[in-house]
C-alpha cells in the first residue's frame, strides 16, 4: 500500500513529462482549453485615455478664469478628437477619447446648458478626474494569461479585449472509460434482480466535460478476464483510461491481472479511506507507446474521490498545467469540526465528507464509500491522518470540491 502523497509524488511527474503537442483554436472554441503559451499584448487597453462619464472634457486651468464656457466641438464614443480649443470645453461620452489639451472631464449632472448653449459649470473640476488611462487595464508587453491557465470566460473575454482571435492550446485528450461489473446496468433500462445502475462513468463523463477532452466509452465490461483484457486494449490509443470496479482480489475482479496483461502494473492500493483499490500503470499499443490507465475502486465515492484527487490533476498536467495550478493540497483550508470522529483509521489517511458553511464543518452521517448522497449534498473533503480522532471545535484540513475542480 502506498501513501497517496507519495503517489502523486510518483504519477504527477510522469504527466508533466509527457504534456501533450499543441494546436491553434479560433477564440470561441478555446472554452475549457489550456493555454500553451503566455499570452501578452500587444496594445495598451484602454488604447487612448478615455472618458469614464458622460459629460464635459476641460482643461482645469481655464476654471481659475472663468466658470462659462462655450462648447467648441462634441465626441462620442468611436470619434478622434481635434485639441480642445483653449477656453472653451468639449461635450464628451463614456468611453470616448480625451481630447488632447483637456485633462478632466465633468459629468453632466454637474452644468447647467443654458438657452445659448453656454455652459455653466457647478463645480470646480480635478485634474485627472472621471478619465480612464491608457493601459490602465492592460500595458502592451504585459503578460495577460500565463502558459497553463485554463481558460473560462472571463479569460476568453480578456483575449478578446487584446484583439486575440487564436491561441495556442494543449490538444484535446482522448480519455477512456469503462465501468467493469457483471451487476450494473445502464440508466432507462430496468434493473433485473441483483443489477444496480453504472453511476460510475456518469460522475467521471461529467467531470470531464469540464476538463473539455473527447471522452471514449466501452460502456459496461462483465467481470471476466477475456472481456476486461479486450475492453482495456481497444482504449489503448487514448491518452488515458479510467475503469472503475474489479480492482481488488476477489475472484471476480480482473482488472489487476489484466493490466499486468496487456500494459503494466506500476502501482495498486493507496492508503486512502475511500478510495484503498486504486491501480495505476499503463496499456500497451500495438504500434508502440501506450495509454496511461487508472484503475479506481467501484464504489461510486471511492471512484469520485479517486478521480477529483488523483486523475483530474494528471489530466491537467498532461494538458500542460503546472503543478502549483493543480495540487489541491496547496488550497486546503483549515475549518472547524462540529462533529466528533472518534474511531480513525489507523492505516490509511480519511477523507470526510462534510458540509462547511462560515469555517464551520458538519459531517454527513453516512460516510460509507457507496453513498453516492454523501458526496452529492457536501462541499469538502476534511482529510485525517492515519489514527487522527477529532472532538467538535478542533481545526481540520479541508479541501473543498469548488478547488478541486477549477
Ligand atoms: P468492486 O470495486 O467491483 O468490488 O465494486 C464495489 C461496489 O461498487 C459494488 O457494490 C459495486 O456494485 C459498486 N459498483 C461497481 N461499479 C459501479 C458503477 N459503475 N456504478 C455504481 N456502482 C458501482
Ligand atoms: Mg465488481
Amino acid at each position: 500500500m502506498i501513501e497517496l502523497n507519495d503517489l502523486l509524488a510518483q504519477i504527477w511527474p510522469l504527466a508533466v513529462q509527457q504534456t501533450v503537442g499543441i494546436e491553434q483554436v479560433e477564440l470561441k472554441q478555446a472554452l475549457g482549453r489550456v493555454l500553451a503559451q503566455d499570452v501578452i499584448s500587444m496594445l495598451d487597453v484602454p488604447q487612448h485615455d478615455n472618458s469614464g462619464m458622460d459629460g464635459y472634457a476641460v482643461r482645469s486651468a481655464d476654471f481659475v478664469a472663468q466658470r462659462q464656457f462655450e462648447v467648441s466641438q462634441r465626441i462620442p464614443a468611436g470619434a478622434s478628437p481635434d485639441a480642445l480649443l483653449p477656453g472653451t470645453v468639449a461635450r464628451i461620452f463614456t468611453g470616448a477619447p480625451i481630447p488632447p489639451g483637456a485633462d478632466s472631464v465633468v459629468m453632466q449632472e454637474d452644468v447647467q446648458v443654458l438657452c445659448d448653449g453656454q455652459i455653466v459649470f457647478n463645480a470646480l473640476p480635478k485634474a485627472g478626474q472621471w478619465i480612464r488611462r491608457a493601459g490602465e487595464d492592460i500595458a502592451a508587453g504585459q503578460v495577460v494569461l500565463p502558459k497553463g491557465t485554463r481558460l473560462d470566460a472571463i479569460h476568453v473575454g480578456l483575449l478578446a479585449s487584446i484583439g486575440v482571435a487564436e491561441v495556442a492550446v494543449a490538444r484535446r485528450l482522448k480519455v477512456g472509460v469503462m465501468a467493469t461489473g457483471s451487476e450494473l446496468q445502464s440508466p432507462g433500462n430496468p434493473l433485473k434482480a441483483g443489477q444496480i445502475y453504472n453511476s460510475n462513468e456518469y460522475v467521471w463523463c461529467g467531470l470531464l466535460s469540464a476538463l473539455n477532452v473527447d471522452v471514449v466509452s466501452v460502456g459496461i465490461v462483465p467481470d471476466n478476464f477475456e472481456a476486461t483484457c479486450a475492453a482495456l486494449e481497444s482504449l489503448a490509443d487514448c491518452d488515458a483510461v479510467i475503469s472503475s470496479g474489479g480492482v481488488s482480489v476477489g475472484e471476480e475482479d480482473h482488472v489487476k491481472p489484466a493490466i499486468e496483461k496487456v500494459g503494466e502494473l506500476r502501482s495498486w492500493k493507496v492508503a486512502m479511506k475511500p478510495g484503498k483499490p486504486i491501480a495505476f500503470g499503463h496499456i500497451n499499443r500495438l504500434q508502440g507507446g501506450y495509454s496511461w490507465f487508472f484503475g479506481l475502486p467501484g464504489n461510486p465515492v471511492s471512484s469520485a474521490v479517486a478521480f477529483k484527487l488523483i486523475v483530474k490533476p494528471f489530466l491537467d498536467l498532461l494538458q500542460g498545467q503546472t503543478v502549483a495550478q493543480v495540487d489541491w493540497r496547496l488550497r486546503m483550508q483549515q475549518v472547524q469540526a462540529e462533529f466528533a470522529w472518534l474511531k480513525p483509521d489507523e492505516r490509511r489517511e480519511e477523507f470526510l465528507r462534510v458540509h462547511v458553511q462560515s469555517g464551520k464543518a458538519r459531517l454527513f452521517a453516512n460516510q460509507s464509500s457507496g453513498v453516492l448522497t454523501s458526496l452529492a449534498q457536501s462541499n469538502g473533503l476534511v482529510r485525517l491522518a492515519k489514527g487522527q480522532v477529532v472532538s467538535p471545535g478542533d481545526w481540520v484540513d479541508c479541501v473543498m470540491y469548488r478547488d478541486l475542480m477549477s
